[in-house]
């Protein structure tokens, strides 16, 4: 698996930020790796713009100049259908373009420089991931080729499938997909716990960026079991800034008398600074808030107490704790079951979030020494260090995972056939026998669901396949299906005709939203394209930069009266034509073309020659 591939990093691909970690085994412990702004989580966030692509802060930063080519929120189409009511639901709340690709595959439309391209929810997703290997690999100082990735534990089979499918596109090898709360378990170490003898109940609590994740997890043996999922797709952190956002355009026109509600640059500001302010009620119990020139040159300068962001947020913190109440109930486990309760999600580190989460469990202890927002990457990174050779100090833990659905086939009368019940350990293989419904029946069409309805066709169609060559004989004739599911949770089905002998035996590999090889290999090839346009935008910003420096230092140089009175007028004619071309260089605005950088680094080259010549003038003198 991960043999002689250097280090297997973890990394958390969340709907907002993401995070990625690995196991440094020098020091026995995992590692969050910070990004190149020095943050430790990135915004899940990539932007087109006419001249570059930006992946992460810088893509964020510049989206509210830029709303329809920035594209976030692509977990929530991974593995989807178009026509699937929550992309349509989604689709109204975003300010980019999503289309029906083939096979109902939603495709997001963008321009990039000047070109309208259409990207897959995995390719978007893949530039994330490449980002976050290059944060790894800029921090390790080494190829990274191996990752674990993180999924909620409610993800199905194709969108764990299109996950691994981001990673192949991203040039990483996905060693295993585990659960988001089952990483954030691991993080804390509470399978090794001896002090609970048989099972243990964990509470995980995700508050995130833009979902509310909760679910019950138990440990036996090693093996974890998620007994309950609850949660609300459209309830986080950007809920709480639009909020405080709320708050303050009231405010400025009871102050100010002007209403900001129609500017979207100025609404777009003011989040920025809401989301700041309310990272900081998590430390401090009162705030500032100020914009400036935020509308029609009014400054905004305001503060916020820590007890008036509760207020202003209490209902959806109720929601939450609803939610707890919910995912409880329906696991049929009483609160004081819950042996610990595990914080994640960047949300979680709200002060009074906490306190009622504290207060529903009595007063018990909750897991946070860890960062919430960097739990389900660490304990990603402890899981790859498992798949890693060669490392010995990891504690010694056999991890397993269960299905987070049901899976079967169809029978007579529209009926789901259970072949791997939901929470079943994988990996797991199974085989049901099952009957021809006609006499004379040539072959029959396996259709494989997973889901938890009892009519096979209110869950979700994994594909189909034939299997045929039965003998002529009366209805009655048996068949083998057999379900295989490896440590992925990725399924594979054969059938089997084994009266006959005759082996018809048919793998589903490629189901209608999986995305072919060649298609892999396809977006491969286009992202090798993006990231050989990113590096020749880069080099030309770096030689416009340097052009702008050399102007400067040569500008000041020249105002030194010594160094003039030793040049002669030649020269500082040569000088000055060369200044001025170098100046008409960088007012092309930035929109210079590949052909014309060769043009920036001559004169580059001419501008670094003067400078060291008037330096050397002027050390003489
Ligand atoms: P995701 O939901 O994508 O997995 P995170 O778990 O990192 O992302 O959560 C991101 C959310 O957490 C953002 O809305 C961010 O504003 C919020 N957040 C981060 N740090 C804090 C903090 N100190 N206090 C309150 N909210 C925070
Ligand atoms: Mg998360």
């Amino acid at each position: 698996m991960a043999k002689d591939h250097g280090f297997v990093i973890g990394i958390d691909l969340g709907t907002t930020y993401s995070c990625v970690a690995v196991w440094k085994e020098q020091h026995c412990r995992v590692e969050i790796i910070h990004n190149d702004q020095g943050n430790n989580t990135t915004p899940s966030c990539v932007a087109f713009t006419t001249h570059e692509r930006l992946i992460g802060d810088s893509a964020k930063n510049q989206a509210a100049t830029n709303p329809e080519n920035t594209i976030f929120d692509a977990k929530r189409l991974i593995g989807r259908r178009y026509s699937d009511h929550v992309v349509q639901k989604d689709i109204l709340l975003w300010s980019f373009k999503v289309i029906a690709g083939t096979n109902d595959k939603p495709m997001i439309v963008i321009n990039y420089k000047n070109q309208e391209k259409y990207l897959s929810a995995e390719e978007v997703s893949s530039m994330i991931l490449t980002k976050m290997r290059e944060i790894a690999e800029n921090y390790l100082e080494s190829p990274v080729k191996n990752a674990v990735v993180t999924v909620p534990a409610y993800f199905n089979n194709s969108q764990r499938k299109a996950t691994i499918d981001a990673g192949a596109i991203a040039g990483l090898n996905v060693v295993r997909i585990i659960n988001e709360p089952t990483a954030a378990a691991i993080a804390y170490g509470l399978d090794k716990r001896t002090n609970c003898v048989g099972e243990r109940n964990i509470f995980i609590f995700d508050f995130g960026g833009g979902t509310f994740d909760v679910s019950l997890l138990t440990i036996k043996d090693k093996v974890f079991q998620v007994k309950a999922t609850a949660g609300n797709t459209h309830l986080g952190g950007e809920d709480i800034d639009n909020r405080m956002v709320n708050y303050f355009v009231e405010e400025m026109k009871r102050k100010n008398k002007v209403d900001i509600s129609g500017n979207p640059r100025a609404l777009r500001r003011l989040r920025t600074a809401c989301e700041r302010a309310k990272r900081t009620l998590s430390y401090a119990v009162t705030t500032n808030i100020e914009v400036d020139a935020i509308f029609q040159g009014i400054d905004l300068c305001s503060s916020i107490t820590r007890a008036k962001f509760e207020e202003i947020n209490m209902k959806l913190f109720e929601e939450c704790m609803n939610t707890v109440e919910r995912c409880l109930s329906d696991a049929k486990m009483d609160k004081s079951s819950v042996h610990d309760v595990v914080l994640v999600g960047g949300s979680s580190r709200i002060p009074k979030v906490q306190q009622l989460l504290q207060d529903y469990f009595k007063g018990k202890d909750l897991c946070k020494s860890i960062n919430p927002d960097e739990a389900v990457a660490y304990g990603a990174a402890v899981q790859a260090a498992l798949l890693s050779e060669g490392i010995k100090n990891v504690p010694n833990l056999v991890l397993l995972d269960v299905t987070p659905l049901s899976l079967g086939k169809d029978i007579v009368g529209d009926i789901m056939s259970v072949v791997i019940p939901r929470n079943t350990t994988i990996p797991v293989k199974r085989t049901k026998e099952y009957m021809t419904i006609e006499d004379n029946q040539p072959s029959t069409r396996i259709k494989v669901y997973e889901g938890e309805r009892t009519r096979a066709s209110d869950n979700n169609l994994l594909g189909s396949f034939v299997l045929s060559g039965f003998p002529r004989v009366p209805r009655g004739h048996a068949f083998c299906v057999t379900f295989a599911l490896d440590e992925n949770s990725i399924l594979s089905v054969s059938a089997e005709d084994k009266t006959t002998g005759s082996k018809n035996e048919i793998i589903i590999t490629n189901d209608r939203e999986r995305l072919s090889t060649v298609e892999i290999n396809r977006m491969i090839q286009e992202a090798e394209y993006y990231k050989a346009e990113d590096e020749k935008f880069l080099r030309k910003a770096k030689t416009m930069n340097d052009l702008d420096y050399y102007i400067y230092k040569i500008g000041n140089a020249l105002k030194n009266e010594d160094i003039m009175s030793k040049l002669c007028s030649q020269e500082k004619e040569d000088i000055s034509s060369t200044i001025s071309r170098a100046r008409d260089l960088l007012d092309v605005d930035g929109n210079i073309q590949q052909d014309e950088i060769v043009d920036f680094e001559y004169c580059l080259k001419e501008l670094i020659n003067i400078f060291e010549r008037l330096t050397e003038i002027g050390n003489v003198g």
